[in-house]
């Protein structure tokens, strides 16, 4: 994990344990800056750390001793030490659901929890992403934060910005669901409707940052994606300490740009190296919509490259069509004995339904997508039941109440007695 340039030294922003910026093709490092693609191929950067000077016993008490949030990690993160004192909206430490009652319904016996990250300030994943992005943009003297976004990166970053005091303008397709248009609109930033796919509205923004129109501005998940990235890390580093600092068998994770799915296996793998869990294989698995299944459908075929789709489907926060982690989530579901599925809308209501009336869990039409693939493989015997499997339910069901619109009164009775008995429901 120690960088081997002197990047680290020539940086003049202070991102903690953050050393440079690595090419993840050709390895190629730069010093941190607001940069996404190597100079020399083109290829993604991420953030790469130098921990070398961490002590395993002494870590794993340091972050026991840490806040409630994703802040206990930030050892591990590129944000500056005192992050956890600045103005943030302190996302994670979300919830480990050990769901027994869905366990029995779908044969698992080997333990299934449920990582519900509905529990976050905007109640999605996005927020562990935003908050490492805003300290690089602090870092690197942005003072407007934007994104593209299929719904819940926009409210994630309209809330971060107004708590730290940045002006916020992002970019939405103009038909998202009502629930994630009025939660990224609530916060007071700018938010603009594209008439579009996500990928036009990605494709746009790439254009605003190389135009006078977007100087000066730090784009989330574009000029600074590698910050961004890291933290779905965090995730992983929740799972395993709230399972008794283990590693899980199996996880099932869901993928729009694959992004998330990449850095839970960056983080499983930092745990190993730091020694913080016991080094044993695990397995991790993509879960994609059938109606946005690029990723799935390269994984069954063989493919090392994905086909970009047009996205049809009720999991819009999961609707991108040509995902930038693609190829790195084949890599890591072959690599680790994984595998891709993907469900259909009618599968995804089904499973959405399923977790609430086992779990009291409300999940979006993300989490109806890694439940609707869990029971999926089970029934497959792709997944083993006998295995600890975490299944990440990434979203709120609030944002996407049209999913499960049909749901609603089981009767409706005058305010007496006989009414009440005539609609069957008496004990
Ligand atoms: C963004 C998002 C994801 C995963 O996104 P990646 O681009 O794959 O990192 C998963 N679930 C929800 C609800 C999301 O909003
Ligand atoms: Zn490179």
């Amino acid at each position: 994990m120690a960088v081997h340039s002197d990047a680290s030294t020539t940086n003049s922003v202070d991102l903690g344990a953050a050393a440079a910026l690595s090419c993840r093709e050709c390895g190629h490092q730069v010093p941190l800056g607001p940069v996404f693609a190597c100079e020399e191929c083109f290829g993604p950067l991420e953030i790469a750390y130098d921990f070398s000077s961490y002590e395993t016993e002494e870590l794993r008490k340091q972050i026991e001793a840490g806040p409630s949030s994703i802040w206990r990690y930030a050892p591990l993160l590129p944000v500056p030490a005192d992050v956890a004192d600045k103005p943030n909206i302190n996302p994670g430490w979300t919830q480990l659901v050990k769901a027994d009652n869905l366990a029995r319904e779908l044969g698992v016996t080997g333990g299934l929890y449920v990582k519900d990250d509905s529990g976050n300030p905007t109640h999605s994943f996005k927020d562990r992403v935003v908050a490492q992005a805003i300290e690089a943009a602090r870092a690197f003297g942005f003072t407007t934060l934007s994104c593209s976004s299929t719904g819940n990166l926009a409210g994630a970053v309209g809330a971060a910005a107004a708590r730290a005091g940045f002006r916020s303008c992002v970019f939405i397709p103009h038909d998202l669901e009502q629930g994630k248009v009025v939660m990224a609109a609530v916060y007071g930033g700018e938010l603009v409707g594209i008439e579009g796919n996500y990928d036009d509205v990605n494709r746009f923004c790439s254009e605003l940052i190389g135009d006078p129109a977007g100087e000066g501005w730090g784009f989330v998940n574009v000029n600074l994606r590698p910050y961004y990235a890291e933290g779905s890390k965090t995730l992983a580093y929740e799972i395993c300490e709230q399972l008794g600092w283990q590693l899980p068998d199996q996880l099932v994770v869901p993928i729009a740009s694959g992004s998330q799915l990449t850095k839970i296996d960056k983080g499983l793998q930092e745990l190993i190296k730091l020694g913080l869990v016991e080094d044993k294989p695990y397995k991790i698995f993509g879960a994609q919509a059938e109606g946005c299944s690029p990723v799935s459908v390269a994984f069954k075929a063989g493919h090392d490259v994905v086909r970009p789709q047009k996205p049809d489907t009720i999991a819009k926060s999961l609707a991108i069509g040509n995902p930038a982690d693609g190829p790195y989530v084949l890599d890591i579901a072959r690599r680790t004995g994984g595998a891709v599925e993907d469900v259909t809308d009618p599968q995804i209501v089904e499973a959405i339904k399923l977790l609430a009336r086992t779990e009291g869990i409300f999940a979006e039409t993300a989490g109806g997508v890694t439940v609707g693939v869990t029971k999926k493989l089970l029934e497959n015997g792709v997944l083993d039941p006998s295995l600890t499997t975490v299944v990440l339910n990434t979203g709120d069901g609030l944002k996407t109440l049209d999913a499960v619109a049909g749901t609603g009164l089981t009767a409706t009775i005058r305010p007496n007695l006989d009414s009440f008995r005539e609609a069957g429901l008496a004990s």
